[in-house]
């Protein structure tokens, strides 16, 4: 056998996977539970007969990236596109991590920062949590102070705990990294706050932003980041060409058109939040305020993993947080339509009463 051993490094890593097991309700990868409007997909068929399969997509995206910056009312050149957040962040990563660089995380956040820095061979510095799993913004702010990481990673709202960063602590990190601070939104929309707001092109900060989430259509695979120019100029350097395929970019550009859409199922998601919320208040259960479309809980028998075989049982399928770091004994459910957030708190009072 000639194959090589995989790079030594990979293998002490577990890969971030949600398992995909069968289940009639799926409330474990934060996804919308409804669909885009068959508007736009009328409007994705009526635009791909006029596509030209043969020739690459315009390498640029900038259609795509215009439409984006008119949401945001940025220019085309402060925007870039890619595969999901993930990739933004990988791009990010590959342009301005590295050997000899850093990033500051405060754990538990979501896992894809700290196993990006890790692919791309950038050392991770950890910040804990307050024993809420709030942010301590005094202690934010030190650890940048001392530790002077190349890239402050800040999750808002956070997943898996579902805060958003406090108001003005952004504009804290800002004046205190020596670095790129990354706001991770991939939950914005759902949020009292936002730092788009505050990107410009003389300010180290980037804002991401995804499609899977509240423009329901995680099977896209479309995220994207608002930035100075510099950086954006960066990050297409370290993109593969033509990363961003023809149909990714049309799709995108058109699920715009359809703001209003978007912003009532949000509303509706908020709403259900809500009930969710108060339903998780009633049991024998811990629970964190959340600004997503998600919710962080522990039963009081921190017994998270039984709880979730449980669930499971009655076909409901949550995220099994109960083994991460800091997070003994939790679980996260992700807020589905009225008839799933139901069935999963009667089967959740079924398995803890
Ligand atoms: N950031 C956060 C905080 C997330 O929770 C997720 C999805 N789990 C992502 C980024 C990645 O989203 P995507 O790659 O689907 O755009």
């Amino acid at each position: 056998m000639s194959i090589p051993e995989m790079r030594a490094d990979l293998g002490l890593r577990e890969g971030y996977h949600s398992p995909q097991v069968e289940a009639a309700v799926r409330l474990n990868t934060n996804e919308s539970p409804f669909s885009p409007p068959p508007e736009w997909v009328a409007a994705v068929q009526e635009e791909l007969t006029a596509v030209r399969w043969n020739r690459y997509p315009d390498r640029g995206a900038w259609a795509l990236r215009k439409a984006v910056a008119d949401l945001h009312g940025v220019a085309p050149e402060q925007v870039w596109c890619a595969n999901g957040s993930n990739e933004v962040l990988q791009t990010l990563l590959l342009a301005y991590g590295g050997p000899g660089r850093s990033v500051a995380v405060w754990e538990p956040t979501y896992a894809l920062h700290r196993h990006i820095a890790e692919l791309t061979g950038t050392a991770v510095v950890e910040g804990p949590r307050a024993p809420d799993l709030t942010l301590d913004e005094d202690g934010v702010v030190e650890l940048i102070g001392s530790a002077r990481p190349t890239v402050t990673f800040l999750c808002s709202p956070n997943n898996p705990t579902g805060e958003s960063v406090p108001d003005g602590l952004v504009e804290r990190v800002l004046a205190a990294a020596p670095g790129l601070v990354v706001v991770d939104e991939a939950y914005g929309q759902f949020a009292p706050r936002s730092a788009v707001p505050l990107v410009g092109d003389d300010t180290a900060l980037v804002v991401t932003r995804t499609y899977s989430k509240t423009w329901s259509l995680a099977g896209l695979r479309l995220g994207y980041c608002i930035a100075p120019r510099q950086v954006v100029a960066a990050m297409e350097r370290a993109a593969l060409p033509y990363h961003l395929d023809t149909f990714t970019q049309l799709a995108g550009r058109l699920a715009l058109r359809f703001v209003d859409d978007m912003e009532r199922r949000v509303a509706t998601i908020v709403e259900e939040r809500g009930r969710v919320a108060a339903g998780l208040a009633e049991l024998p259960v811990d629970v964190w305020r959340s600004d997503a479309n998600f919710i962080l809980f522990r039963p009081q028998a921190r017994d998270g993993e039984g709880v979730w075989q449980g669930l499971l049982e009655r076909s409901i399928l949550v995220r099994n947080c109960s083994t991460w770091p800091g997070l003994d004994g939790c679980l996260r459910v992700t807020i589905g339509t009225a008839e799933e957030n139901t069935a999963f708190l009667d089967a959740l009072a079924e398995v803890l009463l």
